[in-house]
């Protein structure tokens, strides 16, 4: 009887040593940051709860401006020809950008561009990779009338996008008419040809608003529309018509568009589908969102069932907002672009770019945690910001992200989380 109660008592003790030494070593294999986190961060929380397995995880930027002083720099440049009231050529904008930061030697390789992005891009290994192409891909010289600003990338180049391993492209944007209907034509054949999926322009409106479906194995799909509005300067006439050409606009924001909207997602959603809407809306600069935008993001999540709202089009990141678990990017900023040298918004930060990484629970489409790792743009290419930058663009965004009640946290290794 005795050896029975010892023994049972000996078994016991030793299980419980085991459970502390087991529980002790995993708190410690934490860092300070993530402890902070796990206790601190409602997607946090809910992430350590579910099954890494059935989470999907996906790469959102802004604006991938590969045209123009970037088209310059790479293996096969194009026509460099601008008709802007003060640049007359494409080089110049290279020359901007070495009398800042120095030179570049060209051509680069066409990975060259995303710099430390690629390094985190594979140590994440997000499920898929989501841009918005803020260019046309073309030979094309016929230019649309009366527009200055011209965007195009010679298609040789089209790996400094397939580098990158991007798997879908929103081209509903104020510049994939730059160079006329040819020049959108060879765009959406380039990418046809490096299998890169696109929605938001296409040879008639069919086209441009067809979502594209990615499938993520043994996870689910992600849906993706995109639109554009004329108040990211999308021109009127750049619509897709039954027999035109064209972009997916957007007009006014209406209950008509949610409600065509819906009527596409009711199609096509199913149990484990996670819906995005990409919209290219707003200004180039600033940080006030007008109220007719945070109206109509909420609104495509109560009715036509989205579930992530991609917005971009200004040129620095902007608020964020939770919205019964649903995430909205009013703004992602440019990702990739030549500016570097041009002056007059410095206060903005143009230079400091955000790669946004959204973990989501495909069963409610709702977010678990958004991480953001800061980039700078130096020389064309995109380099791990410092502490000193990472913390600038976490009070910008914290003041900005207040009346949206969610703020940023920082890790010490400078990526910036959302809390909500
Ligand atoms: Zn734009």
């Amino acid at each position: 009887m005795k050896s029975f109660w010892s023994r049972i008592f000996f078994t016991l003790g030793y299980n419980l040593i085991g459970i502390f030494i087991l529980f002790f070593t995993q708190s410690c294999t934490y860092s300070e940051s993530e402890q902070k986190n796990s206790s601190e961060l409602n997607g946090t929380k809910e992430i350590h709860q579910q099954n890494a397995s059935s989470q999907i995880t996906l790469f959102l930027c802004g604006d991938v401006m590969t045209g123009r002083g970037i088209d310059q720099v790479l293996p096969f440049p194009g026509d460099p020809t601008l008709y802007e009231s003060y640049m007359k050529t494409a080089e110049g904008y290279v020359d901007l950008a070495e009398e800042v930061n120095g030179p570049i030697s060209k051509p680069v390789d066409f990975s060259y561009i995303w710099g430390d992005a690629l390094t985190e891009l594979d140590r994440i290994n997000p499920d898929a990779r989501i841009i918005n192409l803020e260019t046309t891909i073309t030979k094309s010289n016929d230019f649309w009338p009366g527009k200055q600003v011209l965007y195009r990338m010679h298609p040789d180049n089209i790996k400094a996008i397939t580098s990158a391993k991007i798997d879908f492209c929103s081209l509903a944007n104020n510049h994939i008419l730059d160079w006329n209907y040819n020049g959108l034509i060879e765009t959406l054949e380039t990418l046809e040809k490096a299998n890169v999926k696109f929605a938001g322009a296409g040879l008639n409106i069919r086209k441009a608003e067809t979502p594209v479906i990615i499938e993520i194995p043994n996870k689910g799909r992600i849906i993706i529309f995109s639109f554009g509005s004329p108040t990211s300067g999308v021109p009127l006439n750049w619509a897709a018509k039954e027999d035109k050409p064209g972009v997916n606009l957007l007009l006014n924001f209406s209950e008509d568009e949610i409600r065509d909207l819906k009527e596409s997602v009711d199609l096509i959603k199913q149990q484990g589908d996670i819906v995005i809407a990409s919209i290219h809306w707003g200004s180039n600069w600033g940080y006030d969102i007008p109220k007719s935008h945070g109206e109509f993001a909420k609104n495509l999540i109560d009715k036509a069932r989205v579930d992530i709202i991609h917005g971009h089009s200004s040129h620095h990141p902007r608020p964020i907002e939770v919205y019964k678990g649903k995430l909205i990017l009013y703004g992602c900023g440019d990702f990739i672009n030549d500016y570097e040298g041009i002056g007059g918004y410095e206060q903005y930060r143009d230079d400091l770019t955000l790669m946004y990484f959204a973990t989501v629970d495909p069963t409610k489409g709702k977010i678990l945690n958004l991480k953001m790792v800061p980039m700078q743009i130096k020389k064309f290419k995109l380099n791990y910001a410092n502490n000193e930058d990472a913390k600038w663009l976490q009070n910008i965004l914290n003041r900005e992200c207040t009346k949206f009640g969610t703020q940023i946290a920082i890790t010490e290794n400078n990526n910036l989380v959302l809390k909500w």
